[in-house]
């Protein structure tokens, strides 16, 4: 009998297993795939998903520091640099690996190539079932991502208009070429895309591009992916791979008697620009916060609820207002995407965002009564 079981070697599942070991939890984690194993995404780790960390990000893994970006909506571009970093710039596959490392450092079980297929909560354990084997525990984390099943005994499944879909493609180039495209900077194309965007980031000899979009409207992702990449210049055979990404706010239930989700399987993603690494290690974090008290101070099982309070204090409201921002952004693309690549003031503001400097609340209130000046300064000029 394990104290916890953890479900999946992702980001959220590594920052659980990390903390369960450290507070002496006999702990078990599952992964399917065996590591390094190829991960869909941009590689932007953000300072807030940083901050979250008791380790440094090693400077070997760092491939770009980003000071800035750089966003285009129909013919307009606009660029702008801070003087702190906001993001770096990291391979998904190696800083996954990295992350499960830390946690195997503190003495926690980790078995890599085996599927979890289903799961049992019981009174007083949680039975979890692999192909082979029968695991028990008494509390269960399921981080196992955005499209995973195991979620949907707790948290119904995600609609159309709830997920977003996603292509990448990995290009490589010589580290001169990418530097005089772009140097410490993310590229970010509005408009590519209805309810989303194309991101051109600058890596260690490739560039990540991808596309994403609300799943609904990305009838042929693939084709948009293919008309992103010709407009940019990227005319050779590349592999496009697909993610998903829950991009529905975080009005869900999110735990069972003995079980929690946590990462992309709670939802914890933002919905305007998809960032998810920072809300799976933190929220990975909570859940154990939380499940260690019950096992280690003998509190009830009804603290396992305090784990869908904790979150939403530390960070549901930035989720709540990206979706905000999101919906308000692709209801009236034309107004605020003029207006964030014609105003310096306003992508400045938000690059604070990501760096931690300032919440979206902030910039939502920030914003919203300045529209109509930007607005007319636009159409003035
Ligand atoms: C194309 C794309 C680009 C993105 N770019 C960024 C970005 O630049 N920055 C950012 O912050 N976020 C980005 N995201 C979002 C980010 O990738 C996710 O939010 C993040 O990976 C969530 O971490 P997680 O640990 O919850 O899930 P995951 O990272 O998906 O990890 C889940 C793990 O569980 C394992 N697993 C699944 N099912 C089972 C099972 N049944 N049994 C055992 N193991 C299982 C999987 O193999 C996987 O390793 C992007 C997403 C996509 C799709």
């Amino acid at each position: 009998m394990y104290d916890l079981i953890i479900v999946g070697g992702g980001p959220s599942g590594s920052a659980a297993g990390r903390l369960a070991g450290k507070r002496g939890l006999r702990t078990l984690l599952i992964e399917k795939e065996v590591f390094p194993r190829y991960k869909a995404c941009g590689g932007a780790l953000s300072e807030q998903a940083m901050s979250y960390l008791d380790f440094p990000i090693p400077d070997e893994m760092r491939e770009r520091d980003i000071y800035g970006a750089r966003v285009h909506f129909r013919g307009g571009v606009i660029e702008r640099h801070k003087e702190y970093r906001i993001a770096t710039l990291v391979t998904r596959s190696i800083l996954d690996s990295y992350l499960l490392e830390e946690a195997r450092e503190t003495g926690i079980e980790i078995r890599m190539g085996e599927r979890v297929v289903g799961y049992e909560e019981h009174g007083d354990h949680v039975e979890v079932y692999t192909k082979d084997n029968v695991y028990q525990a008494r509390f269960l984390v399921i981080a196992e991502g955005s499209r995973g099943s195991l979620k949907t005994r707790i948290r119904r499944r995600d609609r159309m208009d709830e997920y977003g879909i996603c292509m990448v493609a990995e290009i490589e180039e010589a580290n001169e070429t990418i530097d005089k495209y772009i140097h410490d900077a993310i590229d970010i194309h509005f408009g590519a895309t209805y309810m989303g965007y194309g991101w051109i980031f600058p890596h260690e000899k490739y560039y990540s591009v991808g596309i994403g979009g609300l799943t609904k409207y990305l009838p042929d992702p693939k084709k948009t992916m293919t008309d992103f990449l010709h407009a940019n210049g990227f005319h050779g055979q590349y592999k496009l791979r697909a993610g998903f990404v829950p991009v529905g706010g975080i009005k869900r239930n999110i735990v069972g008697s003995r079980v929690v989700l946590s990462g992309d399987a709670a939802g914890f993603v933002d919905s305007f620009y998809g960032e998810g690494i920072a809300y799976a290690i933190r929220s990975g974090q909570i859940a154990v916060e939380v499940i260690s008290r019950a096992i280690l101070h003998d509190e009830g099982l009804d603290i396992l609820k305090e784990y869908e309070s904790i979150c939403e204090t530390e960070f549901g409201e930035n989720l709540k207002y990206s979706l905000m921002l999101s919906k308000l952004m692709y209801r009236f693309p034309g107004i605020f995407f003029t207006i964030l690549t014609s105003n310096e003031e306003v992508i400045d503001r938000f690059l604070e965002v990501p760096a931690l400097k300032r919440t979206y609340r902030d910039y939502i209130r920030w914003l919203i009564p300045r529209v109509p000046r930007y607005l007319l300064r636009q159409r003035t000029k």
